[in-house]
């Protein structure tokens, strides 16, 4: 009964100049996992609004058609809301018979075991040669409805209705809907920038990525192991992350370094307690290599204050203070339990809570230092002989790998402008 959905847009509409660019990107973005998505519907954006619609205007979506737009819809960062609507001419007995097609089934619910069902109507035109206004409309449409049903059987409530049937008349058309579906907000990704996320396989990070996503970062993913001391397992998993997250943007790279050799020389040389830090600062040096060459304009990570030893005031600013980069942490205020309901809702959370050790945990310090000074830091790492060269062998290495190791959706698709 639906051959269209109309898609609202979020924060985008009040970007002024930038707007124009937000839309395209918002309909790129669309038109690419609709396509990822097996879907060839139409997506046209005309004044505020952008319509997906069925390829073949005469037919409606199927029942699955419908589900596969929800499933895809709801990734779509920029978007407010959207409901399956049903496209018709923009005239009112049009209107009327496409109303009278899905009430049935919307009221239905409502009406069951002799309740009365509470609706109403809202008319929006901007089609201002319509015989009607959008008061007439919706009193007309009541009507309809009470013809349908019985008056006394229904109820209207302008403020709390639970069924509010929408009535959008426009110059070329007019859409019908029932039905509002969330959509996830923020801004179309890639409309900030690019950013490089340190995903671990923890249920932190991911959330990270999303959080940053939805600010319209373009986010490519930098992943540390420790082979032989940790198990091909302990990527795959990163790998499963990084697809997980792709599904809502255009694919973002991968790399995969192994921070083993490295760590050898911290355990041989550096106190023992301050391991975690120093770790912690190599990562970051090394991803400031890759953010350069790779373009990318922040680096991000999942810490949060106060979770562990590594995440304490003192220890982020003597870890930050290991590169120049603008260092971004979306989870820096969050609880775990924040985090785990947002990893629930996106979808990494049954990944990321799989078994399998991380790059941190390899040789770590049975109590690890939680107030590590720079200097100190600094004095540690004077120890490694060449300390500089590792950092720039390990990102030569890195970047020599294809960025693709966890291969991501594939099929990319031309209609990605
Ligand atoms: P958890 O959910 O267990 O806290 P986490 O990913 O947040 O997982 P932490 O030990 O808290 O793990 O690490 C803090 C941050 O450091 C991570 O969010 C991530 O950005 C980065 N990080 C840690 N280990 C790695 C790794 N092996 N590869 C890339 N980044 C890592
Ligand atoms: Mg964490």
């Amino acid at each position: 009964m639906y051959n269209a959905v109309i898609c609202r847009y979020h924060e985008i509409a009040i970007k002024g100049n930038n707007r124009r660019e937000f839309e395209r990107q918002l309909i790129g973005n669309m038109r690419y996992l609709l396509h990822q998505g097996g879907l060839d519907s139409k997506v046209r954006h005309i004044r505020g609004r952008i319509w997906v619609e069925k390829a073949c205007p005469e037919e409606d979506f199927s029942a699955g058609e419908l589900n596969l737009h929800r499933e895809v819809l709801r990734r779509v960062f920029g978007l407010e809301s959207f409901s399956p609507a049903k496209l018709v001419k923009p005239e009112m007995d049009s209107i009327t018979r496409a109303v009278r097609a899905f009430a049935p089934e919307i009221f239905a619910p409502h009406l069951k075991d002799g309740n009365r069902a509470v609706f109403r109507i809202r008319a929006r035109r901007s089609n201002k040669d319509f015989p009607l206004r959008s008061k007439e409309i919706e009193i007309l449409l009541a009507g309809v409805m009470e013809e349908l049903f019985g008056p006394d059987r229904l109820k209207i409530d302008l403020e709390n209705a639970p069924i509010t049937i929408g009535v959008e008349v426009r110059d070329e058309f007019a859409a019908v809907f029932a039905e509002s579906f969330d959509a996830p907000g923020g801004l179309p990704a890639g409309s900030s920038g690019r950013v490089l996320v340190l995903l671990s396989g923890g249920i932190d990070s991911p959330v990270a990525a999303y959080e940053m996503m939805k600010r319209g970062c373009q986010t490519d993913f930098l992943t540390f192991h420790s082979a032989p001391y940790t198990p091909p397992e302990s990527v795959d998993k990163v790998r499963r992350l990084a697809e997980i997250l792709n599904g809502y943007q255009y694919p973002g790279k991968l790399w995969c370094c192994n921070l083993a050799g490295l760590q050898r020389e911290i355990r041989d040389r550096c106190v023992e307690r301050d391991r975690t830090v120093l770790y912690r600062r190599a990562m970051l040096r090394i991803a400031s290599g890759i953010a350069a060459r790779t373009k990318c304009g922040a680096i991000v990570t999942g810490e949060a204050v106060g979770q562990v030893a590594s995440q304490t005031l003192k220890n982020m600013a003597t870890i930050d203070s290991a590169v120049k980069d603008l260092i971004l942490r979306p989870l820096c205020g969050y609880d775990k339990t924040e985090s785990i309901r947002v990893a629930e809702s996106i979808g990494t959370y049954r990944t990321s809570i799989i078994h399998a050790p991380d790059s941190c945990t390899v040789f770590a310090p049975v109590s690890p230092a939680t107030s590590l000074p720079e200097r100190a830091a600094e004095r540690e790492e004077e120890k490694i002989p060449d300390y500089a060269g590792w950092i720039s062998r390990l990102v030569d290495e890195t970047l020599a790998g294809d960025g693709n190791d966890g291969k991501i959706p594939s099929g990319d698709c031309e209609t990605r402008n």
